[in-house]
C-alpha cells in the first residue's frame, strides 16, 4: 500500500514554493488576481507552521509590454531590459498581497556565480536564514539583468532546486499551469493519465516529460523533472502541482493526493558535497591514472599529485574540477587546493616533493576526500 501524502510531507518544515511565469501572468502582464489567490494560500500554509521561501518568475512577462514585445523577447538584451522593468512590479504585487494579510517580503536576486563562490553562497544563506528568523518571506529570482550564459541558472526550475540546499529546505513545491506529470501529453491525448507518485526518476519518467517549453516561462515539464531529480537526490521531496487553481496549495498541504510527488532519496549527501556536486560549476579537468581512479572510487581516498597524468582548462585554487580517467570518463568532481599552474608543476610527483617544487604546500592532497564527490551517469547530466 502506498504511504499517504500526509505522512510523506509531514516531516517538512521549510518549503520552497516555485511559481512559474505561466501561473502568474497573461500575455498582457502580471495576473494580480492570481497572485492574491496564491498569497492567500501561502499565508494559510505559513499558518500551519511551515516556513516558506518563494522562487518566482514573472519579471520578463511583467516588463515586456512596455518595450512593445509580443511573445518571447527575441534577444538577450531585450529579455534583460524587460526583466529590469518587470522585477520591481513582481515584488510590488507580492508585497501588497502579503501586506493585506499581515506578512512581509524581501527580494533576493541571484546568479549561479553567486552560489558557486563558497563565501557568497554562505553570505546568501545567512541572509535567507535571518529573513526567516524575522518571519519575512524571501522572494528569489535569477538576477536576469546581469547574467550571461556562464553564470546563468538557465531556468527557475533549476534555480529552485539549487536554492533548496542553500536554504536547507526539506520540501520543494513547483507550481505550474498543468496538474502534474502525465504518462503522455494531455494536450494531444485525452486518455493521458496523471502520475501521482514517482519513486525514481528514470529514463521512462524523463520520456514522459518530453522536451517542451512555453512562451512565457523558460521551463517545460522536462526542466521540472530535472529540478525534481536534483532535489530528490539531495533528500528533498518534490511536488509538481497546478498553481492556477485557487486552494490547490492548501489542499496539497492538507495531504490531498493532487499533482505529482517525487519521493526523496533516503541517503542524501552532506550539504557541502551537494554544493560541489550540483551548484559549483567545474572549471577544468584532471586526468588520473588507474591507481588514483581505483583509490578514489573504491576506497574513498583523497587525490594526491602522484596520480595526476594530465590537465585541461584553466582553474584556480578553490575552483571545482572534474576528475576523469585516462579515457576522459568523469569519475568525480572536487574542489582543488592547487591552481592549474601549480598542478602542472607537481603532477606525477609524490606529496613530500611539493614544498621543494613550489616552495610552499597547502596540503598533501590536490583534492581532499571531504571536497570530493563521486559522479554517476545521472548527475553528470545534471551538472552540465
Ligand atoms: N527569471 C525569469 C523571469 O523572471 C524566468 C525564468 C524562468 O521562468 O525559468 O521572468
Amino acid at each position: 500500500m502506498r504511504t499517504t501524502r500526509k505522512t510523506l510531507i509531514a516531516p517538512a518544515k521549510r518549503v520552497i514554493i516555485k511559481i512559474g511565469s505561466t501561473v502568474i501572468s497573461t500575455a498582457e502582464g502580471l495576473n494580480r488576481q492570481r497572485i492574491e489567490e496564491l498569497v492567500e494560500d501561502i499565508c494559510a500554509v505559513r499558518e500551519l507552521g511551515y516556513e516558506v521561501i518563494i522562487v518566482s518568475s514573472g519579471s520578463v512577462a511583467a516588463g515586456k509590454k512596455d518595450l512593445g514585445i509580443v511573445g518571447r523577447p527575441k534577444t538577450i538584451p531585450l529579455k534583460q531590459a524587460a526583466a529590469a522593468i518587470g522585477q520591481s512590479r513582481v515584488i510590488r504585487c507580492y508585497r501588497s498581497a502579503f501586506r493585506h494579510r499581515g506578512g512581509n517580503v524581501a527580494q533576493i536576486l541571484l546568479t549561479r556565480d553567486d552560489l558557486s563562490n563558497r563565501r557568497r553562497y554562505l553570505n546568501a544563506r545567512n541572509t535567507l536564514m535571518t529573513l526567516l528568523e524575522y518571519d519575512v518571506v524571501p522572494i528569489i529570482n535569477e538576477n536576469d539583468t546581469v547574467v550571461v550564459d556562464e553564470i546563468r541558472f538557465g531556468d527557475n526550475d533549476n534555480l529552485s532546486a539549487m536554492v533548496t540546499p542553500l536554504a536547507e529546505a526539506n520540501l520543494l513545491v513547483i507550481l505550474s499551469d498543468v496538474d502534474g506529470l502525465y504518462d503522455s501529453d494531455p494536450r494531444n491525448n485525452p486518455d493521458a493519465r496523471l502520475i501521482h507518485e514517482v519513486e525514481r526518476i528514470d529514463d521512462n519518467i524523463k520520456q514522459m516529460a518530453g522536451i517542451s517549453s512555453n512562451e512565457l516561462g523558460t521551463g517545460g515539464m522536462y526542466t521540472k523533472i530535472r529540478a525534481a531529480q536534483r532535489a530528490t537526490m539531495n533528500g528533498v521531496g518534490t511536488a509538481i502541482i497546478n498553481g492556477t487553481k485557487p486552494g490547490n496549495l492548501q489542499r496539497f498541504f492538507a495531504g490531498e493526493d493532487i499533482g505529482t510527488y517525487f519521493i526523496p532519496n533516503i541517503a542524501p549527501m552532506a550539504a557541502k558535497k551537494q554544493w560541489i556536486a550540483f551548484t559549483k560549476k567545474p572549471r577544468g579537468k584532471l586526468f588520473l591514472d588507474g591507481g588514483a581512479v581505483n583509490a578514489i572510487v573504491n576506497h574513498g581516498s583523497s587525490l594526491l599529485p602522484s596520480g595526476i597524468k594530465g590537465v585541461d582548462g584553466g582553474f584556480d585554487r578553490g575552483d571545482a574540477v572534474r576528475l576523469c580517467d585516462i579515457d576522459g570518463n568523469e569519475i568525480a568532481k572536487g574542489v582543488t587546493n592547487y591552481s592549474l599552474a601549480e598542478v602542472l608543476k607537481i603532477m606525477g610527483k609524490s606529496s613530500n616533493q611539493i614544498v621543494d617544487i613550489l616552495g610552499y604546500k597547502y596540503s598533501d592532497a590536490v583534492i581532499h576526500r571531504d571536497d570530493l564527490v563521486l559522479s554517476s551517469s545521472d548527475d553528470n547530466e545534471l551538472t552540465s
